[in-house]
């Protein structure tokens, strides 16, 4: 999967992290959507944790346009 795929992929899971927090504000008394948030919160942590790393120095890295490491200065590849 490309590196920006994976970027978007991302971003979408932090926008559903966000509608489900803001339920979870609304109505504090539906466990549903608080357990809902949670794993996601969690799987969206874990797919950072896999997928936005340097393959030069391991850092992670944020969910900006550049294609850069903050670290190392070396370019990500998108072909991976
Ligand atoms: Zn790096």
């Amino acid at each position: 999967m490309k590196f920006s795929t994976k970027k978007i992929i991302l971003r979408i899971f932090l926008s559903v992290i966000i509608v489900f927090t803001i339920l979870t504000v609304i109505n504090p008394f539906n466990i549903i959507p608080i357990l809902i948030d949670l794993g996601l919160i969690i799987a969206f942590f874990i797919l950072r944790l896999c997928w936005l790393k340097c393959p030069y120095c391991s850092r992670i890295l944020d969910l900006g346009n550049q294609n850069h490491c903050k670290c190392c200065g070396k370019e990500i590849s998108d072909e991976k």
